[in-house]
C-alpha cells in the first residue's frame, strides 16, 4: 500500500528500531511508549484493521500470536505479564490503518 506509514516502515523507507522480522511480520519500538515494553508487531501483509480480516486471514492471525509470544519470551516479559492490544475505529483511538498489535510490559499495566 503505496502511502501507508506502515508499509513504509517494513520496506525500510522509514526507520524504525526493529525489534523482530521474518517473513510475513515485522516488529518495532513504538515511538510514543506508553510502557517500558512497547511493540508494535504487524502483518507484511497490508490489512487496515481486524474490520477487514477475512477467513483467508485464519493463519496468519494465529501465527501473529506466536510472534507476539516470542517477542514477549525475548523481552522477558512472560513471566511478569504482558498485554496484547488491537485498537480498531475511532473509538478506540486507531491512528493507523494498517493492522498492528501492541505489546505493552515491564510494569504494572493499568486498566480503564
Ligand atoms: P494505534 O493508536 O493503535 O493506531 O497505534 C498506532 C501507534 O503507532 C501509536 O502508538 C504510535 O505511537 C505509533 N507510531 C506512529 N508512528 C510511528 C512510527 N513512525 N514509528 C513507530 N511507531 C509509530
Ligand atoms: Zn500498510
Amino acid at each position: 500500500m503505496k502511502d501507508c506509514l506502515f508499509c513504509k516502515i517494513i520496506k525500510k523507507e522509514l526507520p524504525s528500531k526493529i525489534v523482530y522480522e521474518d517473513d510475513n511480520f515485522f516488529a518495532f519500538n513504538d515511538i510514543n511508549p506508553v510502557a517500558p515494553i512497547h511493540i508494535l508487531i504487524i502483518p507484511k501483509k497490508h490489512i487496515p484493521s481486524v474490520n477487514s480480516l477475512t477467513a483467508s486471514d485464519k493463519e496468519l492471525i494465529g501465527e501473529l500470536f506466536l510472534v507476539a509470544q516470542k517477542i514477549a519470551r525475548a523481552e522477558k516479559a512472560t513471566e511478569t505479564g504482558y498485554r496484547l492490544t488491537f485498537n480498531v475505529g475511532e473509538n478506540a483511538g486507531q491512528t493507523v490503518e494498517h493492522l498492528h498489535l501492541h505489546l505493552l510490559g515491564g510494569k504494572k499495566l493499568l486498566w480503564s
